[in-house]
């Protein structure tokens, strides 16, 4: 029922996402081998990044996903009359292109592409940017009139942290250190990185200072081509590389043999071994559902129900009548109502706070569509529980109030708009099945029970969204690299114990 509710206005859609239909007609696992080296559980980026990495590495891999879709987060979707929508593609760091680089292929790399203008619009400040160190500074300096050697030493202070460093600083503390005062900076510093990872000024201030400092660092980036375009070309090199890929494929068990160490999953009720397992599943999931607490030490148990998820989104998305432009607004777009920088309020359902994303024809060359995707950070309560009539109307509600705040950049939109819709932190669940529909993962203690997982099952690994640093396009591909490399050091010891 909920599948219907998400997208209303598209009944192929609908059908086709009906998994009781789609199941009946087809075995999604025809052909699969009884074991593997590794199976794979999720084709987030994380997953996927891990799969390519092991598979090149030698390892026969299976990739389980239960979406009919790769991508997880990282994905988009069609609409009637030509339209396509990204849900996730707003900008990520510069890093993304070596990463993509040395773990996918240079066609991927070359595609990603600077964004060229970022805006901030709200009751302090009016500024266009390009984000990155460089134009900060002079920002900070000139508009904001903060002393030349204090923008200096904040830059070197945040890009100088890391994961080893002191843990207990908040984000707050350290503007409090560098700007006390100074709502204004505190707003042009982290409104952006609240939007960009949900992390808010209680959280360890190394998060904050690994993510800002990584996009200050050339400013901010896309995929040229679109969502699909990136998934397209990840799953042809999967192929090439051997993997194995499975959609509509939900592992709904992990099997764990008498001495602690993963045997097998199963997955739409069947059975398949390995030796080890990725996976890009949500943590907490992945441990208190697929694993389950009668197999690990009772303290870890606890310390995984008491991680934290961090907040979800809701999205409108808005495609325009086809060749309908409008002019240059800039790329993102950090909108706001509120006097001050206020979480709280970015998190409310009476929004007051939006980033629009304005994707031109060059962001699918050869198109002739201009769109706009509206993100707001959400609570999944406020959505979790209405009736599904109350639900519609809040969706509709929600779209009607962006096009109303929309009007402002993009004039006489309402006589422009061929297609919106909204989604809502229920439909992030849905589709992910990230607990609470988290945009982002967990808070920074889920980093901790995700890197400890080995340690209570042998074998069985997890990457994705954790600890907001390891969460976003670039932290969920590199955690993928990370723990793909444990994997193969861990399969490799054991093939050495058996000779
Ligand atoms: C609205 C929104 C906007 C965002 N914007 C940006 C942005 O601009 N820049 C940026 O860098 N990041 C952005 N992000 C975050 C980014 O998209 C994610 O952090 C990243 O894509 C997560 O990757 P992941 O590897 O953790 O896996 P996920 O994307 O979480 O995927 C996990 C996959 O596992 C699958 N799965 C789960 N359980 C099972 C199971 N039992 N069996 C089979 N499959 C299963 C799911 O279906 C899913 O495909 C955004 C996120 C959201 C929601």
């Amino acid at each position: 029922m909920r599948n219907k509710l998400e997208h209303t206005g598209n009944e192929f859609y609908q059908l086709f996402s009906d998994q009781s239909l789609f199941t009946m007609a087809k075995d999604f696992l025809k052909g699969v081998q009884d074991s593997y080296d590794v199976v794979v559980i999720g084709s987030g980026l994380a997953g996927l990044t891990g799969a390519n990495t092991l598979a090149k590495a030698g390892y026969s891999v299976l990739l389980l996903e239960h979406h009919y879709q790769l991508g997880g987060m990282a994905t988009w979707f069609k609409r009637k009359g030509g339209h396509i929508f990204d849900i996730s593609l707003h900008g990520f760091p510069v890093g993304m292109i070596k990463s993509c680089r040395k773990y996918w292929t240079q066609e991927i790399a070359d595609k990603i592409v600077p964004l060229k203008g970022i805006r901030f619009e709200n009751p302090q400040f009016s500024i266009e940017t390009t984000f990155n160190r460089e134009d900060f500074t002079q920002l900070l300096i000139e508009k904001f009139d903060i002393p030349a050697e204090t923008v200096q030493a904040f830059f070197d202070t945040a890009r100088s942290m890391n994961f080893f460093d002191d843990q207990e600083m908040t984000t707050r503390e350290l503007f409090e250190k560098f700007f006390p005062g100074r709502d204004d900076v505190v707003r042009l510093l982290m409104e952006p990185i609240s939007y960009a990872n949900g992390s808010t000024l209680d959280d360890p201030a190394i998060t904050y200072g690994i993510v800002f400092s990584n996009f200050m660092s050339k400013g901010v980036y896309t995929f040229r081509g679109g969502t699909d375009a990136l998934i397209f070309q990840m799953r042809e090199e999967l192929e090439k590389n051997g993997v194995d890929i499975r959609i509509r494929s939900l592992v709904e068990n992990i099997e764990i043999g008498p001495d602690r160490q993963v045997q097998g999953v199963v997955v739409n009720g069947k059975r398949i071994g390995c030796k080890a397992i990725l996976s890009n599943s949500n943590i907490k999931s992945t441990i208190l559902n697929l694993v389950g607490p009668e197999n690990l030490d009772a303290e870890y148990v606890e310390e995984t129900k008491a991680v934290r998820m961090n907040n979800s989104s809701c999205q409108v998305y808005i495609g325009m009548k086809p060749g309908v432009g409008f002019d240059y607004c800039g790329d993102l777009l950090f909108h706001s109502e509120h006097s001050g920088f206020d979480v709280d309020a970015m998190l409310s359902k009476d929004v007051s706070s939006r980033t629009f994303s304005f994707y031109y024809p060059e962001t699918r060359p050869g198109s002739d569509r201009w769109l706009v995707v509206s993100s707001t950070n959400a609570n999944y309560k406020d959505w979790a529980d209405l009736s599904d009539e109350q639900y519609e109307a809040d969706k509709k509600y929600l779209c009607e109030k962006t096009l109303d705040c929309l009007e402002q950049y993009v004039p006489d939109v309402r006589e422009k708009v061929d297609w919106i819709e909204a989604s809502t932190p229920r439909t992030f669940e849905h589709y992910t099945r990230h607990l609470q529909g988290a945009s982002f993962g967990t808070k920074f203690e889920g980093l901790k029970v995700s890197q400890e997982l080995p340690n209570q099952i042998g074998g069985l690994h997890h990457a994705g969204s954790v600890g907001i640093i390891m969460s976003g396009w670039l932290g969920a591909v590199n955690y993928g690299v990370i723990v793909s490399n444990e994997i193969d050091k861990y399969l490799t010891a054991q093939a050495t114990s058996n000779e």
